[in-house]
């Protein structure tokens, strides 16, 4: 019996739901390209960087070019397309971190380049362009697709060390929830309305000890709330994740659905206009639609 092929959002939290990869990705999308840069900031272990710049590179996100230094050959890294496309999860996770996520030191606030002024940021449909928050949209698994429950199974890819501090990369909330595959494995679970150990457990096929110790963290977190024995459900917090889940399974559609051919295990159709959701993402300021490089980080001074 042939394996199936694992569905597109499964295969995108595989890759993404990861703290060090997410991090490599925000210091590349903030201009990074050398193996020095990563690791000088992100206190990151080498034999670590050099798995995951690997496993990006494999993944086509990133992409090796030639330089030349001190008369020796070296290598530096590039965004890819797919790479760079990650840019409204990364938005999606800073505007969560921002709102939701107590902090002694602010995160450096997002300027909208098109207004001048520090930004929220809104979640709106692509295609009608109305609001599309979790009240507006609906979650649908396929069946008989393997996604999350896949994934469950692969080895987890765990986080040693210390984090980097700098206000930059500390968001600490944000990979608390989407910065390893069970976590985000389960939090998309939950999203998709899933209220129950037994129900959580069942379709993940993950384990009770990792499937208690997730849903324990996330109610300490303050994203879900015990509503009664083995009984979950969202909080306010929790739900304002959505975003950064529907970016995730925007990003997946178009590249592993799309161009990888990817079966579709996972689609969030918007109730409005009843189309797959492509997320759009508004400035709340002047209400126009971010673009890549629209952005800039602004240092609290
Ligand atoms: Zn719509
Ligand atoms: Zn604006």
């Amino acid at each position: 019996m042939q394996a199936q092929k694992l569905g597109a959002v499964g295969r995108g939290l595989g890759l993404l739901a990861d703290t060090w990869t997410l991090l490599i990705l925000q210091r590349a999308a903030l201009g990074v390209r050398r193996y020095a840069g990563w690791r000088d900031t992100l206190n990151i272990s080498d034999a670590t960087l050099s798995a995951r710049l690997r496993s990006l590179v494999d993944a086509g996100l990133l992409e090796t070019r030639p330089y030349r230094e001190g008369g020796r050959e070296r290598r530096e890294y590039a965004l890819t397309e797919r790479g760079a496309d990650i840019w409204k999860l990364l938005l999606a996770t800073w505007h969560w971190e921002k709102t939701r996520v107590p902090r002694e030191v602010p995160l450096p606030d997002i300027v909208h380049r098109a207004c001048g002024a520090p930004a929220g940021v809104l979640t709106c449909c692509g295609f009608c362009g109305e609001q599309a928050g979790p009240r507006d949209t609906e979650v649908y698994r396929t069946p008989g697709t393997p996604g999350l429950e896949q994934l469950a199974r692969q080895h987890p890819r765990r986080t040693r060390g210390r984090l980097p501090e700098d206000s930059m990369s500390l968001l600490p909330g944000a990979m608390e929830i989407i910065g390893d595959r069970w976590g985000a494995t389960v939090l998309g679970a939950a999203l998709t309305g899933l209220r129950s150990f037994s129900a959580i457990a069942d379709a993940l096929a993950i384990s009770p000890e990792v499937l208690s110790d997730r849903l324990r963290r996330f109610v300490e977190l303050g994203v879900l709330e015990r509503t009664g024995a083995g009984a979950y459900r969202l909080t306010e917090k929790g739900i304002a994740s959505f975003p950064i889940f529907a970016c995730l399974v925007d990003w997946s559609h178009r590249w592993h659905a799309g161009v990888d051919g990817s079966p579709i295990d996972f689609t969030i159709r918007h109730r409005a206009c009843g189309a797959v959701l492509q997320v759009r993402l508004v400035c709340d300021r002047c209400g126009e639609a971010f673009d890549r490089g629209s952005v800039s980080p602004v240092q609290p001074s």
